[in-house]
């Protein structure tokens, strides 16, 4: 999915998309559904960025560009913005799983799926402190605790201009013991953190840092007497 992950917006879309067709009664019939080697969430995920993919570049761009930051330049009437250039690809791809009628149709789930797309995207950003977990979120042990930026300080007027990420995600933190967060800084240069690992998902979906997680767990914090 390389070429989703440079629009976090774009992502949202995507992920608006999945959850409204697992509401479609039909979903099943995806299972039809040509490249269906690995099982039905990666069909939903293949499908819904497919869909994704073909709508978005025919958005308007105050709605490619929707965040809490730009929430002011979006229309009010959400209702009222023009639709008329949906591609025919996304017509016919619902109208041929049988997830809408005609195309009618497939212009009401696609307003459906925008409103939540827009309330998502506009979303006030979360408050980082509150975050804080008792735990190191990577080795999970229950000792003082750091704060890493998931999207290091140094990076973070390039990743505006890029739009690597919305200005409200620039703070996000991972609460991180001293040693994990030491590893963090280790296994990537700031820019490649900022682009590549920037939740604690992504940083655990490593092998090494799995393989890190595991070993830290087991060691006692300090010094160990008596
Ligand atoms: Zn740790
Ligand atoms: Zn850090």
């Amino acid at each position: 999915m390389g070429w989703l992950s440079d629009s976090p917006q774009l992502l949202i879309l995507k992920d608006c998309l999945a959850r409204r067709l697992l509401s479609c009664h039909v979903y099943p019939e995806l299972r039809n559904l040509p490249e269906s080697a690995q099982g039905e969430e990666l069909e939903l995920a293949d499908f819904s960025a497919f869909l994704a993919q073909e709508v978005w570049p025919t958005l308007p761009p105050s709605f490619r560009e929707a965040s809490f930051e730009t929430r002011s330049a979006l229309p009010d009437d959400l209702d009222s913005v023009p639709l008329d250039s949906t591609p025919v690809s996304f017509v016919d791809t619902l109208v041929s799983y049988g997830i809408t009628a005609d195309a009618e149709g497939a212009q009401t789930l696609l307003r459906k799926v925008l409103a939540e797309y827009v309330s998502d995207a506009c979303a006030a950003p979360p408050v980082w402190s509150s975050t804080r977990a008792r735990e190191c979120e990577i080795c999970e042990r229950e000792i003082p605790l750091t704060y890493h930026h998931l999207i290091p300080r140094a990076t973070h007027a390039k990743a505006l201009k890029k739009k690597w990420h919305p200005a409200s995600m620039l703070n996000a933190v991972a609460w991180l013991c001293r040693p994990c967060h030491t590893v963090v800084h280790q296994i990537a240069t700031n820019e490649e953190l900022a682009r590549s690992y920037h939740s604690v998902d992504l940083l655990l979906e490593r092998e090494d840092i799995q393989r890190w997680g595991k070993y830290a767990s087991k060691q006692r914090f300090g010094v160990r007497r008596g």
